[in-house]
């Protein structure tokens, strides 16, 4: 079944506001938001993937485009720190879109989070994830791979692993916990100043 039409569309979520629809090309920083085909299959999971960049990330704006080029590659996602939003591809399937939104997301976290939590996280990584791939040695690579791998078992309806800290602190930041204990951090800092 291939049912694949040409969308025009790029679809902007900014924090609190209501999607935007800008018509592609579009770019924001240096990420280029292009047209392509997409399968009206994948769209369907849109809203999906959008909903977890906003509970894990809620600070950061989400774009979704048929196509993305970054650095002159297409890319299935891209977190831009300097304009705050995550970018979605919708060029590959829902489970792709799904992971990648997981992977961008956590990006989006991560940054600001402790320290102490990055630590607690290399700890707990076995030698495999630091050894079997190169993509793996890039730290912060490493840690949204491993976070999306987490989801992933959720996406595919497996129960939600309780049993390390490594579980402890990804469950915290997939369902949100993690992002609005953040979000009061910020709150209070901007009360103080
Ligand atoms: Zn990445």
């Amino acid at each position: 079944m291939d049912e694949r039409r040409w969308l025009n569309d790029v679809t902007v979520y900014a924090p609190g506001q209501a999607a935007v629809k800008h018509r592609a090309p579009y770019v924001l920083g240096n990420v280029t938001c292009l047209a392509g085909e997409v399968d009206p299959f994948h769209q369907g999971i849109v809203a999906e993937a959008v909903s977890h960049c906003q509970t894990i990330a809620p600070w950061m704006a989400v774009v979704v485009a048929p196509d993305l080029q970054w650095k002159g590659c297409y890319n299935r996602g891209v977190c831009s720190y300097r304009t705050n939003t995550i970018f979605l591809s919708l060029h590959d399937g829902p489970p792709e879109i799904v992971a990648t939104a997981y992977h961008e997301a956590w990006h989006g976290l991560e940054r600001r989070l402790p320290g102490n939590v990055i630590e607690a996280i290399e700890n707990e990584l076995q030698p495999f994830f630091l050894e079997a791939y190169k993509y793996y040695r890039e730290p912060h690579e490493r840690r949204a791979r491993l976070f999306a791998n987490w989801c992933g078992c959720i996406f595919e309806g497996k129960p939600v692993p309780k049993e390390t800290l490594l579980d402890a602190i990804f469950a915290a930041a997939w369902s949100g916990e993690t992002a609005k204990e953040i979000d009061t951090f910020f709150d209070e800092l901007e009360l103080v100043a």
